[in-house]
């Protein structure tokens, strides 16, 4: 059953609590909105944003003082260059110029930012700035919450939008605990719930991510885009699983031996190659097709994927004292420490790495107020797709949570004044979008681990038709056995949608699966449709870019439920 309603609306519903969710609800609240924060984590303490074992975000933003010959047109090249065409101009334009004044603005919040010097990735003008100290960020940003007044909801799934007379008006949702459903209405809702790095068995993280963000905006009829880029990073896989692991550790040539006892990097590589795509691959993060020092980041993916992982899934590290390479940046000290404090000792072999899946460049197409195409529906942050293309920059994706959040939360709060509250009570009652139910059975958590691996395996740093097909066929049947769908032409609040919200536990492991499943398959079939590698995203079986492909692949669902994907080269 749906049980009780929230005793009051908002003006604004924030769906996350990570920057960009926190972002959009200081801003929409600096307007004079109500703002609820919907967060299935708690605050500060949930997303990619402050994942348990973050190290502090690196912030692109051209403010000119490493760098004085420095501008927002010079990041506004890197951003285009890097998205190789894929993304939305306009946005990568507006991120350019906004990002210095949002790192003041949290600057003044009391984050403590440091400018990187000696960090030139790939060759590009410095520009970055660190938050080092990751729990005073925490605490800075949910102060700065708290003390607004906003509604925080934790520990709650939002399970699907509210719509009222061709409007987003609101959120259903899901609390953990009380095994309860709720409607919460809304003048105007925010998706920044994140990306779908969940979805994937390497993961840095947080894994709950499984695209709640995608799924939810194309039930309610908005558009994806540039879902087939999917950021990968190393990370360690043991004994800190989920750390993120310091590329520039490359540069000391590290030793890299499989689950068989071989030398990965023999195997692949001449010594001298080696050297050079080390030098190389020590100057940037994530990885990128677009670069030769991929080499690396493939070998490593190959030898997890053909089964000669090392005992804890990963591939053996290890950095031999007289390897010739350079020695480590002085940044690395610090990093390094927290590593042996951690138990990972570098020079035992004993850590193993892997490509974790980092962020996600595509999501919801957004313009440059953060509207979507749905009325009174916003996103931001890695839910939104547009600032970004095949590659994004390194320290663009808090940038611009912090841009597109501002904007979102701040436009999201004024649509909701001027026609909202404005006409409140004038407004036909609320109704459920249709959202599918799942049978809750015990089975899921293992489909769920199964769904990671599948897509780890065919639609992470490789690709091709073959595995990709097969994929898609393995999708389809975990959702033959894992959910029980109801009838597509539901939009209501139906028994089916009032049985998803029956036993918290069950019933959101069976929402999660039903996501999971949706949304992963939008990644494989994009994937499938580009027929060509460009940045994230390579495909073994057309390893070069192609200028047919030069355009962005759209996704929506139709109001069956039914997936359309429309692209230049398909016509449509
Ligand atoms: C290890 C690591 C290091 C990184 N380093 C950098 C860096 O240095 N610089 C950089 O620019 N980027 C970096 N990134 C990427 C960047 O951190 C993320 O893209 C960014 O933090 C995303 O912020 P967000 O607020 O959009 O989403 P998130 O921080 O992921 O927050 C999502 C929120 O939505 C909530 N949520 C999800 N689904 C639901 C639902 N159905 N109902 C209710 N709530 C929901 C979650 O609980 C969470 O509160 C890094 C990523 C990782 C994993």
């Amino acid at each position: 059953m749906v049980g009780k309603v929230i005793g009051r609306d908002f003006d604004v519903v924030v769906v996350g609590a990570g920057v960009a969710g926190i972002t959009a609800a200081i801003a929409a609240a600096g307007e004079g909105a109500s703002v609820a924060v919907v967060t299935r984590g708690r605050l500060g303490n949930s997303g990619s944003s402050f994942c348990h074992l973050s190290r502090g975000w690196g912030i692109s933003a051209a403010t000119g003082v490493q760098d004085p010959a420095d501008s927002p047109s010079e990041h506004l090249r890197d951003i285009l260059d890097a998205a190789q065409g894929m993304s939305i101009p306009r946005l990568a334009e507006v991120l350019a110029d906004e990002a210095p004044a949002r790192l003041s603005d949290l600057a003044g919040m009391g984050v403590p930012l440091t400018p990187v010097r000696g960090c030139h990735c790939f060759n590009r003008r410095e520009r970055s700035v660190r938050a080092f100290d990751v729990n005073m960020t925490r605490q800075v940003l949910a102060d700065a919450v708290r003390s607004r007044r906003i509604h925080i909801i934790e520990e709650s799934t939002v399970l699907s939008l509210l719509a009222s007379s061709g409007r987003c008006a609101g959120v259903r949702v899901l609390e953990k605990q009380s095994d309860s459903a709720y409607d919460i209405s809304s003048g105007a809702v925010v998706l920044a719930s994140g990306g779908g790095t969940g979805l994937f068995s390497f993961n840095l993280g947080d894994p709950c991510n499984i695209g709640y963000s995608h799924y939810l905006a194309l039930l309610s009829g908005a558009t994806l885009t540039n879902m087939e880029f999917v950021q990968f990073a190393f990370g360690i896989a043991w004994p800190v699983p989920g750390a993120l692991f310091a590329e520039e550790l490359f540069s000391l040539r590290p030793v890299l031996t499989n689950g068989l006892g071989e030398d990965v990097t023999s195997k692949h590589f001449s010594a001298d190659q080696y050297a050079k795509l080390c030098a190389l691959r020590a100057t940037h993060a994530p990885y990128t097709c677009a670069c030769p020092s991929s080499a690396i980041d493939r070998a490593i993916y190959g030898e997890i994927a053909n089964g000669r992982a090392s005992r804890h899934g990963g591939v053996s590290l290890r950095i031999a004292p007289a390897t010739g390479g350079e020695p480590p940046k002085s940044g690395l000290g610090e990093w390094l420490d927290w590593l042996r404090g951690m138990g990972a000792d570098l020079s035992t072999g004993d850590v193993e790495i892997a490509p974790f899946a980092q962020a996600f460049n595509g999501g919801i197409v957004i313009d440059e107020h953060g509207r979507t195409s749905v009325q009174g529906l916003y996103a931001c942050g890695e839910a939104a797709a547009g600032p970004h293309g095949a590659d994004r920059v390194g320290g663009n994706m808090i940038a611009s949570a912090l841009v597109f959040g501002t904007r979102a939360g701040r436009n999201s709060a004024r649509y909701a004044a001027e026609t909202w509250r404005a006409a409140k009570g004038g407004q036909g009652a609320a109704v459920a979008h249709y959202a599918p139910a799942g049978d809750g059975t015990p089975t899921e958590a293992r489909h769920l681990g199964r769904l990671r691996s599948i897509m780890f395996k065919a639609c992470s740093l490789v690709r091709d038709e073959d595995g990709l097909q097969q994929a898609i066929g393995e999708i389809d049947s975990l959702t033959r056995d894992g959910v029980t769908q109801s009838n597509s032409s539901c939009r209501g609040i139906t028994p089916a949608c009032d049985a998803v919200c029956g036993a918290a536990d069950s019933a959101r492991a069976s929402m999660d699966l039903h996501v999971a499943l949706t949304v992963s398959k939008v990644i494989l079939s994009s994937a499938l449709l580009r027929r060509e590698s460009r940045g994230s995203h390579f495909r073994r079986d057309f390893p070069q870019p192609d200028a047919a492909y030069g355009g962005r692949i759209e996704v929506r669902m139709d109001p069956s439920g039914n997936l359309t994907y429309t692209a230049p080269w398909l016509g449509r």
